[in-house]
């Protein structure tokens, strides 16, 4: 049996972002518990008393000791990066010397992201302590991380400024489950998201921001990220289980309201720190 639990749901920043005091940010800076993890996800194979994270965000402390208490016995047995953007790889600097010191922690990522991590401190000090042994992926293949799960990589367009970037299809002995927290955009990809969504069990996609409205000084079509609400009229009427995740703190989907009504009236939904699928 493997299982998958979303560790997180906020953009790179996490909410409440530093220096803000926007809605959801006030709200979180007054109460913990509406405060946000950055989007990652764990997938434990119990069997083999091993488990893998996706991504290692700046809540990487926090993230590990809740994955480590889901874990029961098993192991962290390595990590996964989608690509080198802060909320998904700065985590990876608790490995290092002054903090964890891992002893070669398998560390998948694409060439590129492999080579930009060796290529500049301080993270290739974690390469040449041997805190982490580089383990590339091949975008489009399957890659066992034990007997009963693999992985796929699937290259995506994003502003690839330090490395690529992937999202991850995970899989199982019974279930999918894609996990894309960036992307430019559907139009931009060479894939149908239609097509990847409905050819996996569960999809949990970039939700960066709702809508326009949600940020009036800036111009929309230079945010790099599909609107929500683009992504639900596209995909409407799909038989598939999909979940927004990776939400700007500015996002009105990260409370009740009616924004988060009306996806739920479309048959999606917001994924939530906690959440777990059986793959
Ligand atoms: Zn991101
Ligand atoms: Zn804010
Ligand atoms: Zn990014």
């Amino acid at each position: 049996m493997i299982t998958a639990i979303l560790l997180g749901n906020a953009q790179d920043a996490g909410v409440p972002q530093a220096g803000c005091g926007c809605e959801n940010c006030r709200a979180a800076w007054a109460a913990p518990a509406r405060r946000k993890w950055v989007a990652a996800l764990g997938v434990l194979d119990a069997e083999a008393g091993e488990w893998f994270l996706v991504d290692a965000t700046p809540d990487f402390r926090e993230q590990l000791h809740y994955m480590q208490a889901q874990a029961g016995n098993a192991r962290l047995a390595g990590i996964l990066i989608t690509h080198a953007h802060m909320g998904h790889y700065t985590g990876l600097i608790h490995l290092g010397y002054e903090a964890m010191a891992a002893r070669a922690l398998p560390l998948y990522g694409t060439r590129r992201l492999l080579e930009f991590l060796q290529a500049h401190a301080p993270w290739r000090q974690l390469v040449e302590m041997s805190n982490v042994a580089l383990r590339e992926l091949l975008p489009g293949e399957w890659h066992a991380l034990t007997p009963r799960l693999a992985v796929m990589p699937l290259r995506v367009p994003h502003r690839d400024e330090w490395s690529d970037t992937v999202g991850f299809v995970v899989r199982g002995p019974s279930r999918q489950l894609l996990y894309l927290p960036d992307i430019d955009g559907w139009a931009q990809w060479e894939r149908r998201v239609e097509d990847v969504a409905t050819g996996v069990d569960v999809a949990l996609l970039d939700g960066s921001f709702f809508s326009p409205d949600e940020l009036p000084e800036r111009d929309v079509s230079q945010i790099g990220h599909p609107l929500v609400t683009d992504t639900a009229a596209r995909l409407a009427g799909l038989a598939a289980d999909i979940r927004f995740v990776h939400l700007n703190h500015s996002n009105p989907l990260h409370r009740p309201g009616p924004e988060r009504e009306w996806l739920e009236a479309q048959g999606f939904k917001v994924g939530e720190k906690g959440e777990r699928w059986e793959l």
